[in-house]
């Protein structure tokens, strides 16, 4: 027996009867996406790995451990996008997007590549419904992505999920903050898990990220960020809440949501799912209001979020979708061309045909056209070409009449 090639732990295919799941909901999203003004963007798969280093940041997890890293044959290093933020904000400014007049508001999807443990919910290659607006510092628009992202789960009938919102402060207030975790932290070091222990000098804010049982329970007891926050921080986090209430958006404030990239200030958000196992996780957002900064463009403040595919798929209830269409059955040469130049013309009515050209008995097609649940099924016999009448039968009701070509178009003309 020849050796087979599997595919890569943690990445899976995604087969025609799923890919009619993902186009659906890419459609709903692609549709409400575009409802709010934004519009789509499409960037490279691998980038320069210092975007990342610099992006997601040196003491993430994504960049510590989970980047696919490798350097190219003229030996730079190139990384498989983590995220996608950092591509965003490089080409609007290497593009000088912010120079149009157009609304910084862009949306994409795409694969991104962790080298996580996979598990169920989490993947090496999965794939992220993203959005990201830039230069808007008003908190209605961190409601308005909440509440966007909440419409097109309503629209794909997803239920059980839980909102989280939080505000993890800016460069002024986050240090104090930091000082008094770490103090906490310090305190209970011997309790903590080795990662932990770690994560208490790089970015002791990512233990709270930690999943660890005994981590969990210690960091309840840490002190909250909430109780730190500037007056510009606070407010901007209590007008955030008021138009969450305005929306009628129900929500629970999470003093411990950091979330696991380095660059977020403000808001954070995550929508969870009661559907879903250990990752729970379907949406994850937040503000960075200077990035742009940090990567040598403008002072353009920018929130935005991420949405899991794989996630979001799996919580949708999905009904049968299938299109009908119609199977040709033939038998002979001339038959066979008479089948061919009709589905053609019925193509191109918009109605779906199936014509299978391996040599099949009459008795094997109806069989195969019954198996895969074609609607209609059209024979076409010697006899038939002959007479310029052709079988035409109702898979559902059974009946099946003889029809010529102007009628078959007709009839097909007035379904499509
Ligand atoms: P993040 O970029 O980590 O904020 O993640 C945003 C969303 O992407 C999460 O809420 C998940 O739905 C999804 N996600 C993140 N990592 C994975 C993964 N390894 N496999 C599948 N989905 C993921």
């Amino acid at each position: 027996m020849k050796k087979q090639v599997s595919a890569i732990k943690g990445t899976k295919d995604i087969l025609p009867r799923d890919v009619e799941k993902w186009q659906s909901v890419e459609t709903a999203a692609k549709r409400i996406f575009e409802l709010y003004g934004y519009r789509e963007i499409r960037t490279p798969v691998f980038e320069a790995t210092e975007l990342f280093e610099k992006g997601t940041g040196q003491t993430s997890d994504i960049v510590i451990k989970e980047m696919y890293t490798f350097p190219d044959k003229a030996g730079r290093s190139l990384t498989l996008r983590p995220e996608y933020t950092p591509s965003v904000v490089r080409s609007i400014i290497e593009n000088r997007l912010y120079l149009q007049p157009e609304s910084l508001r862009f949306y994409y999807i795409g694969p991104m590549f962790r080298y996580d443990k996979p598990q169920k919910g989490r993947y090496r290659q999965f794939h992220q419904l993203d959005i990201e607006v830039f230069g808007e510092e008003d908190p209605a628009i961190d409601a308005e992505i909440v509440e966007m992202a909440h419409y097109l789960l309503q629209e794909l009938q997803v239920t059980g999920t839980e909102t989280f919102v939080n505000s993890v402060g800016c460069k002024k207030c986050r240090p104090a903050y930091l000082k008094d975790l770490k103090t906490e932290a310090k305190k209970a070091e011997e309790s903590l898990c080795s990662n932990c222990q770690r994560k208490m000098a790089t970015n002791p804010l990512r233990i709270f990220d930690c999943k660890v049982e005994t981590c969990k329970k210690l960091a309840q007891k840490f002190p909250k960020i909430t109780d730190y926050l500037c007056q510009e921080c606070e407010q901007h986090f209590a007008r955030f809440c008021e138009h969450l209430d305005f929306f009628e958006i129900e929500y629970t404030i999470e003093p411990r949501l950091v979330r696991g990239i380095d660059y977020y200030t403000k808001t954070t958000f995550e929508v969870a799912s009661s559907k879903l196992g250990a990752q729970d996780a379907i949406i994850g957002g937040g503000r960075y209001d200077d990035m742009m900064k940090e990567f040598g463009g403008p002072d353009l403040c920018g929130i935005g979020f991420a949405m899991g595919m794989e996630r979001l798929i799996s919580a949708v209830p999905f009904t049968q979708m299938k299109e009908k269409f119609l199977y040709l059955a033939y038998m002979g040469d001339g038959a066979k061309r008479a089948g061919m130049e009709l589905v053609r013309l019925l193509r191109r009515e918009g109605i779906e045909c199936l014509i299978e050209y391996r040599e099949q008995s009459l008795k094997s097609q109806m069989s195969r056209a019954n198996k895969l649940g074609a609607a209609w099924v059209l024979i076409i016999g010697e006899e038939e070409v002959k007479k310029g009448r052709y079988q035409l039968k109702d898979m559902e009701t059974g009946d099946q009449e003889e029809r010529t070509r102007e009628e078959i178009m007709k009839i097909f003309g007035e379904i499509s």
